[in-house]
């Protein structure tokens, strides 16, 4: 039983793969003791190539028909795609922030969970420190603790009828500071099974399971157990 995320959760990420390099396990958990999880999937990764056959679109596609199915295997259902263009959340911050912003006043969350603003200097892994990662960590911040609670914020959503809206607790993946660990190892095989939906990113799967493998037994150590994820927990200021 996991305590600490209490629902409705709402897991915001940059990519399709994010969550299930992430945090499936948590999720897959939290799911099947019965908390309401549901995806935002910010980008389609529709840049996530090295083919030079495919366009943008079909990439996005595939890795959207992926990303529902990963969602598929830890039991989530509701997964929103906003289509922003790949490594470009960066240019987008102001449409960002009010879209989060609606989605937070329309989900009412009590958690989140979502990329590290400040993950360090990406030592450990430059993955933490790609900018739609930082950038949406800190646009979802905002969103969350920030505008969704004050009414003076996008009042035009209050005239569409909708409320504003408190989150008690941010929860932060790709961090050097995680703070919360969470036992996977009773769920570590349906992780990777998410994780392996995600073909289009041609990863070699037996080095894939001991990369991810080696991750999740540092996070075990600290976490007191033989496989864990590991989250920031950011409260309201
Ligand atoms: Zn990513």
């Amino acid at each position: 039983m996991i305590e600490q995320f209490r629902g409705p959760i709402l897991v915001v990420a940059s990519h399709p793969d994010d969550i299930e390099a992430h945090c499936a396990g948590t999720v897959a958990q939290l799911v099947a003791q019965g908390e309401a999880v549901s995806y935002v999937l910010v980008t389609s990764g529709n840049r996530g190539t090295a083919d030079l056959s495919v366009t943008a679109e079909e990439i996005a596609a595939r890795r959207e028909a992926e990303q529902l199915a990963a969602a598929r295997v830890v039991g989530v259902e509701r997964v929103r795609f906003l289509r922003y263009d790949d490594s470009d959340l960066l240019f987008h911050l102001p449409r960002l922030r009010e879209e989060l912003t609606a989605i937070i006043r329309q989900e009412r969350p009590r958690t989140i969970i979502t990329h590290d603003p400040y993950p360090g200097n990406g030592s450990r892994d430059s993955c933490a420190i790609y900018p739609d990662h930082t950038t949406l960590g800190l646009m979802t911040f905002q969103a969350a603790y920030l505008c969704s609670p004050g009414p003076l914020f996008y009042p035009d959503q209050m005239c569409s009828g909708l409320a504003p809206h408190r989150v008690t607790m941010l929860y932060l993946i790709m961090s050097d500071k995680p703070d919360t660990f969470v036992d996977v190892e009773a769920v570590w095989d349906r992780r990777m099974e998410a994780l392996r939906k995600h073909r289009s990113q041609g990863r070699d799967h037996s080095e894939m399971e001991g990369f991810f493998r080696r991750i999740a037994g540092e996070l075990g150590t600290r976490g007191g157990c033989r496989l864990a994820e590991g989250f920031r927990r950011l409260p309201p200021t």
